[in-house]
């Protein structure tokens, strides 16, 4: 590995000025202002961000939750994107203090899964009805880019009756150029990192210095390292529960600036964990994030970076996810499980998590069917599309919202392609009628023309000759 920064290689977290924006005194008239900027699409600044963030006023809040609630209906439609996290191994060299895979934990089960395990589980998450997967690793000499590379080529190869995946992301340590480059030639989709937190004294306290991961600057460059690489589908987040959530949103705005700024394109996805329970984890938060300090996070990052996905994931319950994803949260994980193995070692999600094989604990752990069922009784639109990238509409990520009539034309038919191909294969017949439903409607809703007839000529083709994976 090698560990050198990029050229020129900056740190662009300025915490004087990410305090002296978080000092600002709450202003109706400003936060009114940068509301409708929001509403046009324009990113926001990090000093608007900070005016979104310091908002008390119970009104006020409202109004900025309407806000994102506004745009997310009006501007990105009612699509949710579907994935699940496979688990490849937990081995790992670091110590971060909250997580369950760290180095000093002795009661920590530890396991890589094997080829053929491997092929097991993909199998089962195709079972269950996936078509895109996350693979997560912990940091060890095990898993280097050529046995990321390698994992993510067996999971593209495995099929098994129908199902396929056809879109793999990856959670992993941050890599060097050479290794980015190594693991984009296996076609891989979005790398994601999470800096954890953006604030230095904080990030020292529980990333120790003898460990890889204690280097602030290796992982705040990761990025940089990989759009150098050729890589340009990031994906950046912050673990939420470290440190103040106002100075980590600024955080990911900066980052996220800065990407922009230096390379053209923001991060594809911003992810905003918060810290859940994990075996060892022994101390108190001393930042915890409150359910209303959530919802005010992701509303203000919807606003603030229209062109980015945002992921949450069963770390929450399903009341919170519900509420959240009104506000423009784009992927949600579904039918997730943890364990390494678990996909097809076990017949269904426990809720009894045995922990100390596990990263952390979940707090949605219904299956992938009561996950669409939920979502189509909600008018979403659960998705499985994995169209752009693979017909090269990428790089400019920010297209399918900043082209007029871009998701009407590519996002929402290939939602319902995906959701019929899922429904045919895999529903339950409560499930298929629930999203019948939908379906008949949005058909209903969408004009006439060539589109909708290709539209439906295609899902009467799937239907009859059982043609699948027709791409808008
Ligand atoms: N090991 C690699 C690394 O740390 O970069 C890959 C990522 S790790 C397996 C996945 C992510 O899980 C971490 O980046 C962290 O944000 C999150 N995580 C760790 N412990 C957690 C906990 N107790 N609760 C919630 N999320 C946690
Ligand atoms: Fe290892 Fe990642 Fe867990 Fe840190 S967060 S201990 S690097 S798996």
């Amino acid at each position: 590995m090698d560990r050198s920064l990029t050229k020129g290689a900056v740190d662009f977290i300025e915490e004087e000025r990410i305090f002296e924006a978080l000092s600002q005194k709450e202003d109706a008239g400003k936060v009114a202002a940068v509301l409708a900027k929001s509403m046009e699409k324009k990113p926001l600044t990090l000093d608007e961000t900070a005016a979104l963030l310091v908002v008390r006023d119970e009104r006020l809040l409202e109004s900025l939750f309407d806000a994102a609630r506004k745009l997310k209906r009006d501007i990105y439609g009612n699509r949710i994107v579907l994935f699940a996290p496979l688990y490849i191994g937990n081995h790992c060299v670091n110590d971060c203090l909250y997580c369950g895979f760290r180095r000093s934990l002795k009661t920590t089960v530890r396991r890589s899964l094997s080829d053929e395990e491997l092929v097991s589980e993909v199998k089962g998450l195709e079972n269950q009805g996936h078509k895109r997967l996350i693979l997560v690793y912990g940091e060890s000499p095990l898993y280097t880019p050529e046995y990321i590379a390698h994992t993510v080529r067996i999971v593209y190869q495995t099929k098994e009756k129908h199902g396929e995946i056809r879109r793999v992301n990856i959670n992993a340590a941050p890599l060097d150029i050479a290794g980015f480059k190594t693991v984009k030639e296996a076609g891989i989709g979005t790398f994601q990192v999470f800096q954890e937190t953006y604030h230095k004294p904080t990030y020292a306290e529980y990333h120790p210095a003898n460990t890889i991961k204690g280097d602030y600057m290796w992982r705040l460059n990761a990025m940089d390292r990989a759009f150098e690489a050729g890589c340009d589908d990031m994906g950046i987040g912050a673990l939420f529960g470290l440190y103040d959530w106002k100075f980590e949103v600024l955080g990911l705005i900066s980052h996220a600036l800065h990407l922009q700024g230096r390379y053209g394109v923001g991060p594809h996805t911003i992810s905003f964990p918060r810290i859940q329970p994990a075996n060892g984890l022994d101390f108190a938060l001393k930042h915890p994030v409150s359910d209303k300090d959530f919802k005010h996070l992701v509303a203000v990052l919807r606003l603030a970076v229209p062109y980015t996905g945002l992921i949450m994931t069963a770390r929450e319950k399903e009341s919170l996810r519900n509420e959240v994803m009104q506000f423009g949260v784009s992927q949600i994980d579904a039918g997730t499980r943890l364990e390494i193995g678990a996909y097809h070692e076990k017949e269904s999600a426990s809720e009894n998590q045995a922990l100390e094989k596990e990263q952390f604990r979940i707090a949605d752990n219904r299956s992938l069917d009561d996950t669409i069922r939920w979502l189509v009784r909600q008018k979403f639109i659960p998705s499985f599309c994995t169209s752009c990238y693979r017909v090269g509409r990428t790089g400019e990520h920010f297209m399918e919202y900043a082209i007029p009539g871009f998701i009407g034309k590519f996002c929402t038919p290939n939602a319902l392609m995906t959701l019929a191909e899922y429904l045919k294969d895999y529903g339950s017949p409560s499930t298929v009628e629930a999203a019948n439903e939908l379906i008949k409607e949005e058909l209903a809703a969408m004009p006439e023309g060539d589109l909708k007839s290709r539209l439906l000529e295609r899902l009467s083709d799937l239907e009859r000759n059982g043609t699948r994976d027709r791409l808008f």
